[in-house]
Order: structure tokens, then sequence, then C-alpha cells
């Protein structure tokens, strides 16, 4: 029987801090995620997506609306997962030529990227993504993932208040700029470029 297990941080959950503190991780990592993962878990028991990878419990779920809790929990394990691997202590900083060179400036790329997030209305996630030869930044409402539609995710800011509001409170811009200037994985990112 397929039962996914906890995906475990990079860093320590203390190693971000001030730009995302220790509590922020314990509980967005350490229970919101870990939520979503039982939530799943729970959901396929006995069902076809039983034995199926995440990526394929995405892509099937999201065509049958009456498995969408499905679709919400799987999608929000893999978006978390994905957007915990974004991170990195002492990351952030320079964006990366492959990015700037595609958006003409860094200016235009951090514009670009800091209005989609601060625009989002409500929760849901931004996405840096490959759309055949193309890269783009586009915004997703709620649990909505890039897999779920042939795109190949290359970085994402959670948006959904909980990623933000105990160090943040109502100031959703801060919080994106710190990712940007202080967290972001660039490595990983580079990787998920090539
Ligand atoms: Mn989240």
């Amino acid at each position: 029987m397929f039962s996914l297990s906890q995906f475990p941080l990079q860093f320590q959950e203390k190693a971000l801090s001030p730009y995302m503190s220790e509590q922020t991780l314990q509980y967005h990592h350490g229970k919101h995620l870990a939520t979503y993962i039982k939530n799943l878990n729970d959901l396929i028991i006995g069902t076809e997506y039983e034995s199926m990878p995440l990526h394929e419990i995405i892509k099937k779920a999201i065509l049958k609306p009456e498995d969408k809790k499905i679709f919400n929990n799987a999608a929000q394990v893999f978006n978390h997962d994905f957007f915990f691997k974004c991170l990195k202590p002492n990351g952030g900083g320079k964006t990366l030529e492959e990015i700037t060179a595609h958006f003409k400036s860094e200016e235009k790329f951090i514009t670009e990227f800091k209005n989609a997030a601060t625009s989002l209305f409500g929760s849901g996630w931004v996405w840096l993504v490959k759309d055949g030869n193309n890269i783009k930044i586009i915004q997703m409402a709620n649990a909505d993932t890039p897999i779920a539609y042939n795109l190949i995710p290359i970085m994402t800011i959670d948006v959904w208040e909980h990623a933000y509001y105990l160090d943040y409170q109502n100031r959703r811009a801060d919080f994106v700029d710190a990712f940007l200037n202080h967290t972001v994985n660039w490595d990983f990112v580079k990787e998920n470029l090539n």
C-alpha cells in the first residue's frame, strides 16, 4: 500500500530566521504540510489512487470533480514540498542570469514576480514555470498546481496567509521581499531550469 510520509526540510526550522521564523516553519512544515499528507493518505485508501505516485494522483484527480478533495490535498503536498525546496539559509539576492535574460532585466523579473505575489486575491501560489520553450510567471488559486497542466515548475512562493502571518501579519509584500532577498534557493531553481 502506498503511504506518503513527511518530506524532511533540508535545513533546521530556525535557519531562515528572521526572514521566516522557527515558529512559522514549525506550523507550516510541521503541521500544515503534515495534515495535507495525512488527509491524502486517508482519502486514497482503497481507491484507484492508492498505489499511484503523487504526480499521477494530481493529473488524474483534476479530471474528476468528485475527487476534488483528493486533488486539493495531493496538490498541496506537491506544492509545499516544492516550496520548501525553494528555500535555503543565506539564499536569495542576485537573480539567476538565465531568468534575468528572459525577463530583459533583473528589475523587470522582480517587479513582475512581486506584483503577481501581492495582487493574488485570497490564498494561492505564484509560480515561475516553463511552458514549452517559454518561461513565465503565473498566479494559481488555492491548491492549484502547474503539474496538473503539464507546465514545468521552476520556483514558487506560497502566499496563503499561513505562510507569512506569524512573521509579517498583513504585510505580504514584506514577506515576498524577504523571500527574494534572503531565502530563495537558486541552486534548486537552476536545476529546474535545466
Ligand atoms: Mn502553505
